[in-house]
């Protein structure tokens, strides 16, 4: 899950992060279109400039109502049918004499007035309809018609002049850019626009016919759109990758959770069983009378009693493992002095058949360290860490419990000489059920809850465990407190 919702949110990342740059790519297209208008513009309109007029096939003026064609030196007034020969001005022929240029001098009589004429007229009607501004493109023609504003002057220019002009804007204006953009001539709505799905189409506002398709430079064109595509495959497969793993992870988690579970439960009952067996034994002996010798029914009494502690100490772990777990576990607070704490803990071993491995050592200065703590549950803490120290070390293995203040920190601490814990187990062991590798294959007895149950009580505390330990050669568990009180 957390993989989908990570894929799910990098690919909207990378959705806006596209849809940003398609709006900022937009933006910059149609920028471009509008200076690329703006040049035109002046290309069209400005005679001083002498670009378009240069070029241009045809050149008019309207004298009086007539159009005059001064390079050919004729006029057709407006009145005329398209059909009718034209009327010259001066001459009644046209006069080929001062060709614009070459297109220019293949134009004779009848092409300007079956082909230009009628194009003018229509162009000075619709500019007096309000129509179109001072341009018109006739599509069949081929053919631009310009006026300059506010002049009794006008020309033809031929669509090539046109497009040969744009597109060298274009590039100039798109050299730097990430896309090019084409200049299509066509009527208003005769551009399959689906069939150039992906590119910009921009139409230049003043000219309804002129359009600018932008494309991107990458190769195949609009490739940014594949690029969206591999990006979403590529970031699917890498989601499923990662949801694979996550739920492999998850599964072996739970697996290894419920592993713990199991193991516990049977490490339990185990711990339950042998005390019980034990002292099922022994009071069926003493039933029966045949124990009689006062050393043997001391020893047997020992026992018994030791096993009953056994028992009420491991009812006890767990009842308090199940309070701490709750959160129900009420810590009362008091001055503790670590040298009476760490006695008290000792002392509870002193029945046991282990009280000669115990030792105890004062650290640093001889003036008493007190603390703020619960004396049960430290007494409680020490005892666990004592008891796995004498667990998982040799038998005869001095165990040392050594309490005072290092580096004005105060502490208690157990070490033993014992079986020490693998390097990446070490983090493990405070959490609940977890017995390390090396425990377990020496066939020890233990729930997995004593370390844990240990750490809970400290962070209670304000304190924390930690823990010292080579491999083979033993281990220091050190209860940390958060500050010495005054004396
Ligand atoms: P357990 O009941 O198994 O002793 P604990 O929570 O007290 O549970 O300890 C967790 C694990 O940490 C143990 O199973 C053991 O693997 C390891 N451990 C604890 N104390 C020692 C120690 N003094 N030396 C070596 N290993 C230890």
């Amino acid at each position: 899950m957390p993989s989908l919702l990570l894929g799910l949110l990098s690919l909207r990342a990378i959705r806006s992060e596209s849809v940003q740059r398609q709006f900022k790519q937009k933006q910059r297209q149609r920028q471009i279109a509008g200076l690329l208008e703006t040049d035109l513009k002046g290309w069209l309109f400005s005679p001083k400039l002498n670009g378009a007029v240069s070029q241009s096939l045809l050149r008019f003026t309207i004298d009086d109502s007539h159009i005059v064609f001064p390079d050919f030196r004729f006029a057709i007034p407006p009145e005329r049918n398209a059909t009718q020969v034209p009327f010259a001005s001066s001459k009644r022929t046209l006069r080929n004499k001062e060709p614009l240029n070459e297109v220019d001098a293949s134009l004779d009589a009848r092409t300007i007035e079956n082909l230009y004429y009628p194009r003018i007229q229509a162009f000075l009607r619709d500019r007096d309809l309000g129509i179109n501004s001072s341009a018109q493109y006739f599509l069949r023609l081929k053919a631009m018609v310009v006026q300059f504003p506010g002049t009794h002057n006008g020309y033809v220019l031929g669509s090539s002049q046109l497009m040969e002009y744009a597109k060298r804007r274009l590039d100039d204006l798109t050299a730097s850019e990430d896309f090019y953009g084409v200049f299509l001539i066509t009527s208003p709505g005769g551009l399959a626009e689906s069939a150039l799905s992906g590119a910009e189409v921009v139409t230049l506002n003043d000219f309804a016919f002129f359009r600018v398709v932008f494309t991107s430079k990458e190769s195949g064109g609009f490739s940014f759109q594949k690029n969206i595509l591999l990006y979403s495959i590529t970031l699917m497969t890498l989601v499923m990758i990662l949801g694979v793993v996550f739920m492999y992870r998850a599964i072996s988690h739970e697996m290894a959770a419920s592993q713990l579970k199991a193991d516990f439960v049977s490490a339990v009952s185990h711990e339950f069983r042998t005390p019980l067996s034990s002292i099922l034994v022994l009071v069926e002996r003493l039933d029966s009378g045949r124990v009689s010798e006062g050393d043997m029914l001391r020893r047997y009494h020992h026992t018994l009693r030791q096993e009953t502690r056994r028992l009420g100490v491991l009812i006890e772990k767990l009842l308090d493992f199940a309070q701490i777990q709750e959160g129900k576990r009420k810590f009362s607070f008091e001055r503790v002095n670590l040298a009476e704490i760490s006695a008290e803990a000792v002392g509870l071993f002193r029945e046991s058949d282990q009280a000669e491995r115990l030792e105890e050592i004062h650290f640093g200065p001889a003036t008493p360290t007190y603390v703020l703590a619960d004396r049960t549950a430290i007494v409680q803490c020490m005892q666990n860490l004592i008891e796995n120290a004498l667990k998982y070390s040799p038998s005869g293995s001095p165990v040392r419990v050594r309490f005072g203040r290092r580096n004005g920190t105060p502490f208690i601490e157990v070490l033993d000489q014992g079986i020490g814990i693998p390097r990446r187990e070490q983090k493990k062991i405070f959490e609940k059920f977890y017995r390390a590798q090396n425990a377990r294959g020496l066939n020890v007895q233990g729930t997995g809850i004593g370390l844990a149950l240990v750490k809970r009580i400290m962070e209670a505390h304000g304190g924390s465990i930690a823990v010292q330990t080579t491999l083979g050669m033993g281990s220091s568990f050190s209860l940390l407190f958060k500050k010495p009180l005054e004396e």
